[in-house]
């Protein structure tokens, strides 16, 4: 139920392609309500875990989110468990209204109920969101003349009117101006109050001004793990970082 926290469990998860191991049994639990950032170099195999947690690419192990199992369930399958994943490309509608982009998203979740109901007013969750990602002044404004920053604000929206109790983020930050960072991170702080929320972030300063925990993969495995000033200081990080 929406009410519930739920945490997330990846056990030994594996992913390979063709032979070439891009997961290696990765291993983390995310705590209710935690906001975790996942970093490491490029090819790590950050974007091909939260593949296989959203159940875009086979792979061997287990993923729970609460008493589910994720693992083996089809793509759609995992989004209605409340699993919401944005990602690099935008999948808003810019040719349409903020809030008409919230409306499908949510239709999407609720079998296009709520467009019938837009035309007694904005449904309840919709506005919710638009309070949430502070775009309620600009609810009839077109998506496609948002700010940067709004735009990836939206994108959260959408997942939130659809009832995603697991917010995954791949690079929410990149491009952003500095207001935008900081607006972000807060965004982060209110929706986690009853979410759990795994960001894939390259951003540092980004990182340690908002970051609780941080886990660090290298060639598909967990290199470090823990705040970011702990995994700053482990010279396993250093190494890969720095290229020694
Ligand atoms: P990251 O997101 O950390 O940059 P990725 O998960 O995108 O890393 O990639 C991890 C490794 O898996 C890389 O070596 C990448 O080339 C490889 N990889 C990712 N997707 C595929 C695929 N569909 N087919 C073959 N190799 C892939």
């Amino acid at each position: 139920s929406g009410e519930l926290l739920d945490g997330l469990s990846v056990r030994d998860v594996r992913v390979s392609f063709d032979g070439f191991t891009a997961v290696d049994g990765v291993s983390l639990e995310v705590p209710a309500g935690d906001i975790r950032f996942l970093i490491g170099p490029n090819g790590a195999g950050k974007t091909t875990l939260v593949d296989a947690i959203t159940g875009l690419v086979r792979a061997t192990g287990s993923v729970r989110f609460g008493d589910q199992e994720l693992l083996g369930r089809p793509v759609h399958r995992i989004s209605r468990l409340g699993i919401g994943r944005t990602f690099q490309t935008s999948t808003i509608f810019e040719e349409l209204s903020v809030v008409q982009n919230l409306d499908i998203a949510a239709g999407a979740r609720r079998g296009w109920v709520t467009l019938a109901r837009r035309r007694r007013g904005i449904p309840d969750e919709v506005a919710a969101a638009l309070e949430t990602i502070g775009l309620t002044g600009r609810a009839d404004q077109l998506a496609g003349t948002l700010a940067h920053g709004q735009k990836q604000w939206l994108e959260i929206g959408m997942l939130l009117v659809q009832d995603a109790r697991l917010l995954l983020l791949d690079e929410p930050v990149a491009g952003m101006s500095h207001e935008e960072r900081d607006a972000t991170g807060a965004l982060l702080e209110t929706v986690s109050r009853d979410r759990t929320v795994v960001v894939i972030e390259h951003d540092m300063d980004f990182l340690r001004r908002f970051a609780r925990s941080v886990t660090v993969l290298h060639a598909g495995r967990v290199l470090s793990e823990g705040t970011v000033a702990q995994v700053q200081a482990d010279p396993r990080v250093q190494e890969v970082y720095l290229g020694h």
